[in-house]
């Protein structure tokens, strides 16, 4: 069975862009791949945070991630910190990672255009934490956005550069790019995301989630009631596709092209899909939430699978470096 390895930042809660987006396809995948699917912590303390809420953030986002369907069972759900050999191995990684590739990731150029004061080492070796992430596992295949492609390719170069300069150690990941239409925001301008106040986190009750739907926005050619629209501008539509029948997004193109319905009944009719696969996701959450020494017991049981494989990645590691560490 091929390797997946997956991340995600501990943002605390997910949202409906990360669910769609990410955590969807990690439930799918784990039926067709070995999955490590890791709450990334380290990477989260490269941007300023509070470290008293870190700990909760990344249990809390394992729980909702265990509440959106990953199956402990069948798939490997641990805290990054928990494995340290994360870092060890993102050091090594380091002294092959070529510093001009990584001034050229955009994700860096934009963390640091929009928080000048906090340009950091940790910020900018980013990528280079991904690639030990990926790499410790022998994951071949590694599900990616758009966003992600870049590191990914970075993540290949340094397999490269490894295995020339130290013997064959690691094979290339590849990217498992995922047919799902970019999630937009609320505003329908920008990706989803907590940072920028445009998201629907899986939490929120009921009668918040309406209120955020019924404001958000629509094509925006349909200004009147009366004026037909063009679903594929909209981000209510996308939407559609993931929590409607086929025969409910016919009715809702039809009725959109032809001013047949307004945005309120559309957005009503979205609404019911979503009540329904929230309130399954509530439902295990709270379930989850009630029995902590089950949560516990799951993430020590998840960093236990993990440390074993890792452990053995690093020892081969430390032996193509010539390392005393081998030797003791
Ligand atoms: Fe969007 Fe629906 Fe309004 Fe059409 S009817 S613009 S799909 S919200």
């Amino acid at each position: 069975m091929e390797i997946v390895f997956s991340g995600i930042q501990p943002s605390g809660e997910l949202h409906l862009g990360n669910y769609l987006g990410a955590v969807r396809n990690w439930v799918a995948l784990q039926d067709q791949y070995r999955c490590f699917y890791c709450v990334v912590d380290y990477h989260a303390i490269t941007q300023p945070y509070e470290p008293a809420e870190m700990a909760s953030r990344a249990r809390n986002m394992a729980v909702d991630i265990l509440a959106c369907g990953v199956d402990p069972d069948r798939a490997t759900l641990f805290v990054q910190s928990e494995v340290p050999e994360h870092t060890e191995l993102a050091w090594v990684l380091s002294s092959v990672a070529p510093q001009g590739e990584l001034e050229r990731m955009t994700q860096f150029k934009d963390k640091a255009a929009h928080n000048p004061h906090n340009i950091n080492l940790g910020l900018f070796a980013y990528p280079v934490l991904q690639a030990a992430d990926i790499l410790l596992y022998g994951a071949t295949r590694v599900p990616v956005g758009e966003d992600q492609r870049q590191h990914l390719e970075l993540a290949r170069e340094i397999v490269r550069r490894f295995n020339a300069r130290f013997g064959e150690t690691f094979a290339e990941p590849m990217p498992l790019f995922s047919t799902t239409p970019k999630i937009l925001g609320l505003d329908g301008q920008a990706k989803m995301s907590k940072s920028l106040g445009n998201t629907i986190a899986l939490r929120e009750p009921e009668n918040v989630v309406w209120d955020k739907l019924r404001t958000a926005a629509t094509d925006p050619a349909r200004v009147k009631r009366t004026d037909p629209g063009t679903p594929e501008k909209c981000n209510v539509y996308t939407l559609h596709k993931f929590f409607s029948d086929a025969e409910k997004q016919a009715y809702v193109h039809t009725g959109c092209t032809t001013a047949g319905i307004g945005c309120i009944e559309c957005k009503k009719m979205l609404f019911e899909g979503v009540k329904v696969d929230l309130s399954r996701i509530r439902a295990r959450g709270d379930a989850l939430r009630a029995d902590p020494a089950r949560v516990d017991a799951i993430l020590a049981r998840g960093a236990a699978e993990a440390r074993q494989v890792a452990g053995q990645t690093m020892a081969r590691v430390r032996s193509r470096l010539g390392l005393h560490a081998a030797k003791a």
